[in-house]
């Protein structure tokens, strides 16, 4: 089950798709790699998920990755007496600790260490930005402030602090009980919501050791402003711009879009464009133009992949949404404009390794003689992710001897992974690298491949060779 595109595709799961066959549907229609929001997600309902992927992955002959999406500090407010009340541009509101129920003056912020936080001007918004008010007055328990544009404010609605650094990691109890959970049951990745510092994702990398690949969402200034270094330290990022575009001005989405893309390709790390992307198509058979192009500008970006969140996991077209992110991924890689913006976007890898230098090379040796693909033996991903870093116009076949490897590759630009033994030699790399080229549709006997190795062979991080060969030495 060969894919004819480079980008990959995530879909999350949720009611509209939690029948097997549904998610069998999805897998064939284009998803690589499924999400499972834990903010919505308990933990019965992630091992069968997992175990629904597993059994489809088996069934389809193909590795699946799987991304549970860690739900952070989500702040709220408390409750009202009357539920909700109405806020009036010009009017003072007072944020603090008392428990009793809030009116129009006043509510209950049930976080301390956030009343801590607060200093004058910094902007209070709630329920996504509908509401935005700033500080005017500010103490260790209580925070006053003035409303600037006016809303009903109601019940336990969300808190989004863009100007305050909050002085809690990404991590809440929850969330650590819901990693632990995810990594018994064996998931690939693990998204951290509300990054704002490398520290949050060392934290999680510290729980993780190494079981899954830890990606940050970028969705907060603060993480924006430490780019750089949230992106050393993570293994893959996502552009999550449903609270990007509540923490900045929307204006700054598309911009920062680029920004992230490019910046983690420099540094070779998997980037994900998410949220909104055919939203329409919650309740629509059919994406409008806008939404259409703006998984095309995801695709010219290079972004490792697209994904979609309500509409597969809540909306009435699931594998509709997944197969028409598929076409417009095909069609746009295939555009004459594609190759060029692609290689425009290049940068030399930051304190380049010998691998580098190899998997710039493979390109460069599968580009000049039109190879069918670029075979990497890869046992940790690195060698697949360093060519997956040049883009390359063949496609990668990743050759793993862990089932792991593979499954985390489901979700890098280019790489179609397969689980298979290390080779033994250098005849034994060469005649399966052609093997698996033709058996998973890359090419036939005349084709040629060139293979990405190390020697000696099953010592990680050894890579130091291609060899050119024809699909016809596999036998
Ligand atoms: C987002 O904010 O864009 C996002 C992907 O996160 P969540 O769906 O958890 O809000």
């Amino acid at each position: 089950m060969r894919r004819l595109r480079r980008v990959k595709i995530i879909a999350t799961l949720g009611p509209a798709s939690m029948d097997r066959a549904v998610v069998a549907g999805l897998a064939k229609a284009g998803a690589d790699v499924f999400r499972i929001n834990m903010s919505h997600t308990d933990h019965a309902a992630l091992g069968n998920y997992i175990r629904m992927i597993r059994e489809i992955e088996e069934d389809l002959g193909r590795a699946i990755g799987v991304l549970v999406d860690l739900q952070g500090p989500k702040l709220r407010i408390g409750a009202f007496a009357e539920g909700s009340a109405h806020l009036r541009k010009g009017d003072s509101f007072v944020f603090d600790s008392d428990p009793a129920p809030g009116d129009a003056k006043r509510v209950r912020l049930p976080h301390p260490e956030i009343l801590a936080a607060l200093k004058v001007d910094d902007t209070i918004l709630i329920d996504d930005g509908k509401i935005r008010l700033h500080v005017v007055e500010a103490t260790p328990e209580w925070s006053s402030a003035v409303v600037d544009v006016a809303g009903r404010i109601s019940n336990r609605k969300g808190v989004s602090l863009p100007d305050t650094e909050i002085p809690i990691t990404s991590m809440t109890e929850k969330d650590r009980a819901d990693l632990e959970a995810a990594l018994k049951e064996g998931v690939d990745w693990v998204a951290i919501s509300f990054v704002q510092r490398p520290e949050d994702v060392l934290e999680v990398k510290k729980l993780t050791q190494g079981r899954a690949l830890v990606m940050a969402k970028i969705e907060k200034p603060q993480a924006i402003a430490r780019l750089e270094e949230v992106i050393e330290v993570s293994d893959a990022l996502m552009v999550a711009r449903g609270d990007l575009g509540v923490e900045l001005p929307l204006e700054k989405v598309p911009g920062l879009q680029k920004r992230i893309n490019r910046s983690a390709r420099r540094l070779g790390k998997p980037v994900v464009v998410a949220t909104q992307m055919l939203e329409s198509m919650i309740l629509s058979p059919v994406p409008t133009r806008a939404e259409v192009s703006d998984v095309a500008t995801a695709v010219f970006e290079g972004a490792d992949a697209v994904m979609l969140s309500a509409e597969s996991a809540a909306g009435q077209y699931p594998q509709d949404a997944v197969a028409t992110m598929s076409r417009i991924a095909e069609e746009v890689e295939t555009d004459t404009v594609y190759r060029g913006i692609i290689n425009a976007q290049r940068a030399d890898a930051p304190n380049p390794t010998a691998a580098d230098a190899i998997a710039a090379a493979a390109r460069d040796v599968a580009q000049t003689l039109g190879a069918a693909a670029i075979c990497a033996w890869t046992d940790s991903g690195s060698t697949a992710l360093r060519i997956a870093r040049e883009r390359p116009v063949s496609p990668i076949l990743a050759l793993s001897p862990k089932r792991d490897t593979a499954r985390r590759l489901a979700l890098v630009w280019g790489v179609h992974a397969v689980e298979t033994r290390d080779a033994s030699s250098v005849e034994d790399m060469v005649q399966r690298a052609c093997g698996h080229a033709r058996s998973e549709g890359f090419g036939d006997n005349h084709d040629r491949i060139a293979i990405v190795a190390g020697m000696p062979f099953g010592s990680p991080g050894a890579t130091n060779m291609i060899r050119i060969a024809l699909v016809g030495e596999g036998g």
